[in-house]
């Protein structure tokens, strides 16, 4: 039932970040008063709203409310969760109150690492393959499916980005095709084990039936407990073995595609513009979720080979001072680091650091022994980062990038690979990751002059 329908008119929307702002224009759009709450008294809000309750809420403010919708950095233990639903209101996602006010086709994608690139890809994809067709992508890439609705109400699909926070709280959502990429250990202080955090993601799968398809990473043994899932078509792609539907990279480095009407050679990998094998699995993963949404193999060919990737995720920044730099700031985790190494031939000039996650990052050390020749480390984990990685390769630590690059500067020979992949999150020096991408690039490209 849309929400439209509903007697009541009181909506409360906490957080007052992207998605609840959104969730607020969607609400009120649908003729809803609403209320907004956030945990800090210090929150802003930006739109016309009936009452806004900031700090700590009373059983009175949450009175008339029929639904309570949460952002996605809301957590369901936060009290004015518990509370609202011991008082019987039902607590939405951001994306659940957006799926329920839209009837264009819902293409959903999560997985640990690799979703927005997924994301951007596929969208780039479907806009290539013909005239017509038309995606526009949304969702925890950073703009709000509310939103997205609200400004596209004509697209015929949303390419839409969930992470496993968004779905926490995800009953009725739909996509007729959903995907998830990997799962490997992140935010596991919000969902407590691996279990909990798989099933969350799983959520993705929810209300699927005949006609929707369910898409998974065959190579991913945490994944295995949910093959067969789907209620309609179920497909998998795997870098390293042919699977029983879906695509794969054979042998020879061709991505290959088959089900039951087809079985073709897509592309070879080499025609790719992004680097490294985990982007060869997000083209697995487009390729399944081209052929699910209805598009012939050979229409999403120019638009798998012309995709040049998305900004902070091993961006190439070109040569400057002799030097090749990329920009993988969106590297908030070891497994992203992991990756980013991996996607390179040769020893690179490895800038690290910021503010460290609770996990093992000494994993890493035989892999920095082969693939990195300086390790430059910076911001409040370098220190810890140093004891973890210490021995795997020459270390110098700095405070901030800018005295990183410098002394990269001293360190390099003409021809180096200069990498920023920080493996850890942004916020002990920046606002978020981009923020911090953007400094980095700003540093090199002031070394032009
Ligand atoms: P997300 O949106 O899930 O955070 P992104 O597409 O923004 O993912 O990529 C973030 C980083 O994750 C990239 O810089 C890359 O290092 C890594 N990554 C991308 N795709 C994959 C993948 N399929 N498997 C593992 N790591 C990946």
């Amino acid at each position: 039932m849309k929400l439209t329908e509903s007697k009541i008119k009181y909506a409360g929307v906490v957080g007052m970040g992207r998605s609840g702002t959104a969730a607020i224009r969607l609400l009120t759009h649908l003729d809803y008063f609403v209320i907004a709450f956030d945990s800090s008294p210090a929150a802003v809000c930006t739109m016309d709203v009936k009452k806004t309750v900031f700090g700590d809420f009373t059983d009175t403010d949450l009175k008339d409310v029929s639904v309570l919708v949460l952002s996605p950095g809301v957590a369901t233990t936060a009290k004015i969760v518990v509370r609202a639903k011991e008082l019987n209101i039902p607590v939405i996602s951001e994306v659940e109150l957006a799926c329920r006010n839209t009837s264009s086709t819902l293409l959903a994608i999560t997985g640990s690492n690799g979703k927005t690139t997924t994301v951007e890809w596929l969208t780039h994809v479907i806009n290539l393959s013909s005239v017509e067709a038309e995606a526009v992508a949304a969702g925890n890439m950073g703009y709000a499916l509310s939103d997205a609705i609200l400004d596209n109400p004509l697209v015929p699909v949303f390419v839409v980005e969930l992470s496993s926070y968004q779905l926490e709280t995800t009953t009725g959502f739909h996509a007729t095709s959903s995907v998830i990429l990997n799962l490997t250990p992140d935010h596991l202080v919000r969902h407590g084990t691996m279990e909990n955090y798989g099933e969350t993601k799983a959520r993705i799968f929810l209300n699927q039936n005949i006609g929707d398809t369910a898409i998974l990473n065959f190579d991913d043994t945490l994944l295995e407990k949910y093959r067969n899932i789907s209620g309609g078509k179920q497909l998998y792609f795997s870098l390293k073995q042919e699977v029983p539907a879906g695509a794969w990279m054979d042998e020879t480095g061709y991505l290959c595609y088959k089900d039951e009407t087809q079985n073709v050679k897509v592309i070879h990998s080499d025609k790719l513009a992004l680097q490294g094998k985990h982007n060869i699995a997000n083209a697995l993963a487009v390729i399944c979720l081209a052929v699910s949404y209805g598009i012939p193999v050979k229409k999403m060919i120019s638009g798998l080979i012309g995709f040049k990737g998305v900004a902070h995720r091993i961006e190439p920044l070109g040569s400057v001072r002799g030097l090749y730099w990329f920009n993988d700031s969106k590297s908030t985790n070891v497994d992203s680091l992991k990756v980013a190494l991996e996607s390179f031939q040769n020893k690179v000039i490895l800038i690290a650091g910021g503010k460290e996650k609770d996990t093992d990052y000494s994993v890493l050390n035989q892999l920095i022994k082969h693939k990195v020749k300086n390790l430059v480390l910076f911001g409040s984990g370098a220190e810890l980062l140093s004891k973890q990685w210490q021995g795997a390769a020459d270390i110098h630590i700095h405070k901030n990038l800018e005295d990183s690059v410098e002394g990269v500067l001293k360190l390099a020979e003409s021809g180096d690979t200069v990498l920023l992949s920080p493996g850890c999150a942004s916020f002990d020096q920046y606002s978020n990751f981009e923020e911090r991408g953007d400094h980095f690039k700003s540093i090199v490209q002031a070394l032009k002059c």
